[in-house]
């Protein structure tokens, strides 16, 4: 029935067979065969709706990133709960194919991942969004406390399961800074626990083969959530 529906759909509107449930939809296995697998790790330009989306949010004002530059990546995902869910990213162009790649690779393994939503679905708020656990790429901002762009503002650095690879850095007078805030029982690195991103991590090794560093090989500070290029 349901594959009737979107052929009925197709045939009157013929880009609506292209288009995937939102982000975070729970997909069957039926549903990726109407879809068809590959066709669900997808590269395109950002949509109208997707620029739309982003206004005001991860593209503000004065985003000096041009709209061409940056690519949305569709994905599917293991959740923790061994659910395959929709997943969507925006990054550089430079990196879309990587990033697709990488994911399907992640997917083929069943390597779990929280949600992979569009950092606009909170606000472009880096706080909510590593509190949900959620995986995200491009947001133009600065680096703290410089003029500097950081590299999730050129769209090209991914963070994986920030809840359980946080980002700590020492402040003056020896006090860490844990991001996000409920993420400090992860800190300890030595305990075994899901998600860990170490240097066996599947992640590690599909992100670093493609020339990404990895925020957890820092010093000062560690980002273990954080690949870049
Ligand atoms: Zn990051």
């Amino acid at each position: 029935m349901r594959t009737l529906g979107l052929l009925l759909l197709a045939m009157l509107f013929p880009a609506t067979l292209s288009a995937q449930p939102p982000a975070g939809t729970v997909m069957s296995a039926a549903d990726i065969a109407e879809y068809g697998l590959d066709s669900c790790f997808r590269v395109a330009p950002l949509s109208d709706a997707v620029f739309a989306r982003m206004q005001g949010k991860s593209y503000p004002k004065g985003c000096r990133i041009g709209r061409n530059e940056l690519r949305h990546v569709r994905v599917l995902h293991y959740d923790l709960e061994g659910h395959v869910r929709t997943g969507e990213l925006v990054c550089n162009r430079q990196i879309a194919d990587d990033v697709a790649e990488i994911f399907r690779e992640l997917y083929d393994n069943k390597y779990p991942i929280g949600s992979v939503r569009l950092i606009d679905d909170f606000d472009a708020d880096d706080r909510q969004s590593m509190r949900a656990n959620n995986t995200s790429c491009f947001c133009y901002r600065g680096v703290a406390g410089g003029k500097k762009l950081s590299k999730h503002a050129r769209g090209l650095a991914v963070d994986i399961n920030p809840l359980y690879n946080p980002c700590r850095r020492r402040l003056s007078g020896g006090k860490w800074r844990v991001e996000p805030d409920n993420a400090v029982k992860y800190c300890d690195r030595s305990k075994a626990f899901p998600c860990k991103i170490d240097r066996n991590d599947l992640c590690y090794r599909l992100f670093t083969a493609r020339g990404f560093r990895w925020g957890g090989n820092w010093r000062t500070l560690k980002d273990w959530q954080h690949f870049e290029k």
